[in-house]
């Protein structure tokens, strides 16, 4: 497997559920910003990230730099940009790691990207061929807030304090505004 160890091989494949180029993309981009930034896996928000784009990748970042979803610790720009800004508290000291590999896709006799090609091209290659690697420093965003449960007055379910919103001076959640509209 190249630059990319068995144990994590079998660790983004088993939480992803299948094998591909984006996966990839990700676990080089993780395994690139945690060296560069010389801090392990993110046991808190001690550590956070920046990731620009909603796609495969983005699981392998979860689940290898341990910034995530639902720890907080995970902002997500929607930029469509294979890119990854990994960043300590409370100094900001970050690296920003771009993919870089585009041009590498190797293309099938029609003309269609090669898929396993592109797959051993992102298992076998140096960073320096697929990666830019910038440090950096970013303004930490405020940490993840922990709020009261309140109860919505027409479904009756519990709801972060803040999404709920008050209709004839009672509140109600978001989804049962949705269904409203
Ligand atoms: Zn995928
Ligand atoms: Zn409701």
């Amino acid at each position: 497997m190249g630059q990319i160890d068995q144990e994590t091989m079998d660790a983004v494949v088993a939480f992803h559920g299948h094998l591909c180029p984006g996966l990839l993309i990700g676990v080089r981009l993780a395994k690139a910003a945690m060296e560069a930034l010389g801090e392990p896996r993110a046991k808190d928000e001690e550590i956070f990230c920046i990731f620009e784009n909603d796609s495969c990748a983005l699981d392998a970042v979860q689940l290898l730099t341990g910034c995530t979803m639902g720890k907080g610790n995970l902002f997500l720009k929607d930029y469509g940009k294979q890119v990854l800004t990994l960043a300590v508290r409370p100094s900001g000291r970050a690296v920003r790691v771009v993919f870089t590999g585009d041009g590498l896709k190797p293309t099938k006799e029609d003309g269609t990207v090669d898929r396993e090609g592109f797959i051993e091209v992102l298992t076998e290659r140096d960073d320096g061929e697929l990666l830019k690697v910038e440090h950096r420093s970013v303004a930490p965003p405020p940490r993840a807030r922990i709020f009261p449960t309140i109860f919505c007055s027409v479904c009756g379910e519990g709801v972060m304090e803040p999404r709920a919103e008050l209709m004839d001076a009672k509140p109600v959640c978001p989804g049962c505004r949705a269904e409203e509209a």
